[in-house]
Parts: C-alpha cells; sequence; structure tokens
C-alpha cells in the first residue's frame, strides 16, 4: 500500500512554539513504481531514504540518505569508520568529524562502482520506459493479473487456494505498488508453511521472499496473532527468521511476489504454471500424504 505523501506536511502541522516532529520517509518501496518529487521543500519529508537497486530489479545493492543540508547540525555521530575523520588519537577516546555531512556519514570505502554504475542505470531506465507513467502502468498491469489470478484459485472442493493480504484491489497504482504478499491453505483447511514455497520455488528456479519481511503489523493482522501469543511464543523460542513458519498453529509470515518495471507477463506466467502445479489440488490427497509434490 502506497501512503499519502501530504502525510508528513500534516505531522509538520503539528509543530508547536516548544516542540518539533522531523518526518523520515522510507521510499524504498514506494520509488520503485512512482516518482517521487522534492521540489517543494517545505512539504517535502526532511530524510528520505530509498534502495537504487529495487529501482533496477537487483535483488540488493546501493541505497541513499537524503538529508536537508539545514539540518545537518541535528546529526550527532556515535560510530564512525574509515576515512571519515578529521583527527584521532590512539589512547584518549577522543576524534573529530569534518564538517560536510557526506564526508562526515560515508564510513568506508564507499561502493564507487554502483556509484558510477548508477548513472547507466538511470540512462537504460530512461531508453526502456520513457518515463515513470509507464513504468507504473507495467506494474499495475502485471500486479493485477498476477493478484487476480492467484486469489481466484480453488481446490477440487472450491475451497480457495490463497488469502491475498490486503484490503483493496490492486488496480489503483494510486493506492498499491508492485508487492504482493498472502499465504496459502490446502484443500483440508491446514496452512501451508511459506518455506517450504520459498524453497520450492527456488528449486524451480524463481527468487521469491517469504517470513515475516520485517513487519510486525502485517504478520499480526493477517495471522491473526495478538500481542500476548506474540511475547508468549518468544518465551517458547519463536525468533525472526527461524525455521518455523508455523508455530503452535498459526503462520508467522506470509509469501511476497514483487514485480517492478524489469518484471514481464512470462515471468507472471511461469510463476502462475508452478503455483498451479503444487499447490492447486485437484482431487483430495490420499491418506497421510500432505502435499502434492511427488
Ligand atoms: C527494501 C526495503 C527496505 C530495506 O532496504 P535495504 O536497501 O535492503 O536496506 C526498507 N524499507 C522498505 C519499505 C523496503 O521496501
Amino acid at each position: 500500500m502506497k501512503f499519502p505523501l501530504e502525510w508528513s506536511q500534516k505531522v509538520r502541522e503539528l509543530n508547536t512554539e516548544t516542540s518539533k516532529t522531523l518526518v523520515l520517509l522510507d521510499a524504498a518501496a514506494y520509488v520503485p513504481t512512482s516518482k517521487l518529487s522534492l521540489a517543494k521543500k517545505d512539504a517535502s519529508p526532511d530524510f528520505v531514504i530509498l534502495s537504487f537497486y529495487k529501482i533496477f530489479g537487483f535483488p540488493t545493492g546501493l541505497g541513499a540518505l537524503i538529508v536537508k543540508n539545514e539540518l545537518e547540525p541535528i546529526l550527532k555521530k556515535g560510530y564512525f569508520g574509515g576515512g571519515t575523520l578529521k583527527t584521532v588519537i590512539h589512547n584518549v577516546p577522543w576524534q573529530t568529524f569534518p564538517h560536510e555531512l557526506v564526508v562526515r556519514y560515508e564510513d568506508g570505502t564507499v561502493n564507487f562502482q554502483n556509484i558510477i554504475a548508477l548513472d547507466y542505470a538511470f540512462d537504460s531506465m530512461e531508453r526502456l520506459f520513457k518515463g515513470y507513467k509507464n513504468i507504473s502502468n507495467h506494474v499495475q498491469c502485471l500486479i493485477t493479473y498476477l493478484s487476480r489470478s492467484m486469489a481466484s484459485l480453488r481446490h477440487w472442493n472450491g475451497e480457495p487456494v490463497v488469502s491475498v493480504n490486503s484490503d483493496r484491489d490492486f488496480s489503483d497504482n494510486k493506492q498499491q505498488g508492485g508487492v504482493l504478499s498472502f499465504n496459502i491453505t490446502r484443500s483440508d483447511d491446514e496452512a501451508v508453511g511459506y518455506l517450504q514455497v520459498e524453497r520450492l520455488a527456488s528449486m524451480n528456479g524463481i527468487h521469491i521472499r517469504s517470513g515475516g519481511l520485517c513487519n510486525p503489523g502485517s504478520i499480526s493482522r493477517w495471522n491473526d496473532i495478538d500481542v500476548e501469543e506474540s511475547i508468549q511464543n518468544f518465551v517458547h523460542g519463536k525468533v525472526c527468521g527461524d525455521e518455523n513458519d508455523i508455530f503452535n498453529g498459526k503462520t508467522y509470515g506470509a509469501v511476497r511476489l514483487s514485480i517492478g518495471a524489469m518484471t514481464t507477463i512470462d515471468d507472471i506466467l511461469i510463476w502462475l504454471d508452478f503455483f498451479r502445479k503444487y499447490y492447486v489440488e485437484k482431487k483430495p490427497l490420499s491418506k497421510g500424504k500432505k502435499f502434492l509434490i511427488k
């Protein structure tokens, strides 16, 4: 879901003589499908973070923190690494940092190969897609088709295979980006753990992500897990990123498909073939058999 960008202006309106709130916008999931303008300085967030690689369709890589220069004095540095000091003394905890924000915060050797590649990547994007509008429309078409196809899948007994973790249809690109997350149930209503889906996809040459996806609110809401339960389960050993996709009968995450400018309709069709083959039960499974996998 895309939250309204006007919120940073609304937060600013709450400022008083004695209290000021600064806004950091995490635009990592926003910029792969939408243009973000910081032209109106006063209406813009004070800080923006984003990941370049998600725009270009890579699994990891370079990101950025954008800071209003006037906020430089409030940023106090604790940790330091190579190249970000003016002076340091070997036997006393004392050091001074340069004034320029960029010099002060780029600890260690910057990822210069990726930085050089950015120019070429943006040029290629421009050449291929000719602007964000086309990217946005492309992603909207693919995700609408994908989400509707997934939601319409039925087992032999008419029960749905997939529950999509969203309140809305995906056809409105003002409100939705290119990320679809969902859970899967078997025809006997038992949950399918997301880990086996990710692994089976991987064996079939499909790269997806699964798990809690660093989103505790989403885990809680879509899998009906309350605060008490979360804490109790932690006490009994449930932690983020472990192998317990299902714990005490409840699912602790989802399967997630991400679509971007570089995704093609063929990618979607390959996914749907894979998914139908392994997760849509065309007849009752024989006794004791858990999955369609041979
Ligand atoms: C991907 C993502 C992140 C993490 O970005 P990294 O570049 O991997 O550090 C943070 N927030 C959101 C909303 C994301 O989509």
